[in-house]
C-alpha cells in the first residue's frame, strides 16, 4: 500500500473503495438516513512538524548539553538533524508519523455522520484544541 502513497489519501482508489465499506446508511449520532453522510475520523494523524517539536521538547536539555560539547560548524537546524539521527529520535518520529497515517488510512476510529452532526463535532474539536493546543 505504501508504494502508491502519492497525492492526497482520499484520491487513492483503495481509499474510495474502503470508504464504501465503512459508510453506514444512517447517521450514527442522530439516526437520520436518506441524506448526505460523511465518514468522520475521530482521530487525525499528527503532523510531522508537531511530532518533531514534541520530540525536541522532550530531549531539549540533553540536546543542549551535547550541542555545547560539540561546537560544530553547523546551523542550529543541521545540529538538531544530526542529533536526531545520532540518537535514533528521527527514525522514531518518522515511524510514529507513518503508523498514525496508516491507522487513518485504515479507517480505524471512524463514525458515519450526517453533515450537521459532522459540523457540530468539528466545531467542538476545534474549540477544544484552541483551548488546549497540546
Ligand atoms: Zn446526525
Amino acid at each position: 500500500m505504501l508504494d502508491n502513497l502519492k497525492g492526497k489519501p482520499w484520491h487513492y482508489k483503495s481509499w474510495k473503495e474502503k470508504r464504501k465499506q465503512f459508510l453506514k446508511d444512517r447517521c450514527e449520532q442522530c439516526g437520520v438516513g436518506n441524506t448526505v453522510l460523511v465518514i468522520q475520523h475521530q482521530k487525525q494523524p499528527c503532523k510531522m512538524q508537531f511530532l518533531f517539536s514534541q520530540a525536541f521538547n522532550n530531549c531539549k536539555s540533553d540536546y543542549y548539553k551535547w550541542s555545547k560539547n560539540n561546537s560544530l560548524e553547523l546551523t542550529d537546524g543541521q545540529k538538531i538533524d544530526k542529533y536526531f539521527k545520532m540518537t535514533g529520535i528521527g527514525n522514531q518520529i518518522v515511524q510514529k508519523g507513518f503508523s498514525e497515517l496508516i491507522e487513518y488510512l485504515n479507517f480505524s476510529d471512524t463514525k458515519t455522520l450526517c453533515k450537521s452532526c459532522a459540523f457540530k463535532e468539528d466545531t467542538y474539536r476545534i474549540n477544544r484544541s484552541m483551548r488546549n493546543p497540546l
